[in-house]
């Protein structure tokens, strides 16, 4: 763990967030600067800065999870599509030094953003997770 990581602080439980699912070695939750509504973070329980310190295992965990997450955005947000992002260092466009993958729903016409630099309104992400939550742990991975 990283005092000065801001993932860490979040899995410590000594920074909030918009939970939406955890597994014994992800977090997932919404992303507060949202490229569309329902961006979510799948972070590694674990801190690794990108995926050249990361282990093969923590990378497949999180994988695994982005398909449930998937679904999950794509079924509860009808999205027409669902984009995955996975940024590694400054120059890739990486803001947080903390091995995680992006989870975004797209629709047609629209910017094909990763990070905004407006946060969502809070009323707004808690409403979402608490709905992609309830969605997430209604479903198996391999529904
Ligand atoms: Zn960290």
């Amino acid at each position: 763990m990283n005092d000065d990581c801001i993932f860490c602080q979040i899995l410590n439980e000594r920074a909030p967030c918009y939970a939406v699912h955890e597994t014994r070695y992800t977090k997932t939750f919404l992303d507060i600067f949202p490229a569309t509504p329902g961006h979510c973070l799948i972070v590694t329980k674990d801190h690794y800065q990108d995926i050249f310190e990361a282990t093969p295992d923590a990378i497949s965990m999180v994988g695994h999870v982005s398909t449930l997450i998937a679904h999950v955005v794509k079924e509860e947000l009808q999205s027409e599509g669902v984009g995955i992002f996975q940024l590694n260092g400054a120059a890739a466009g990486q803001t947080v030094f903390h091995y995680h993958m992006h989870v975004i729903p797209r629709n047609t016409g629209e910017d094909l953003t990763i990070h905004n630099r407006m946060p969502g309104d809070p009323a707004e992400l808690e409403a979402l997770a608490a709905r992609l939550s309830t969605r997430a742990y209604s479903m198996r991975v391999d529904d």
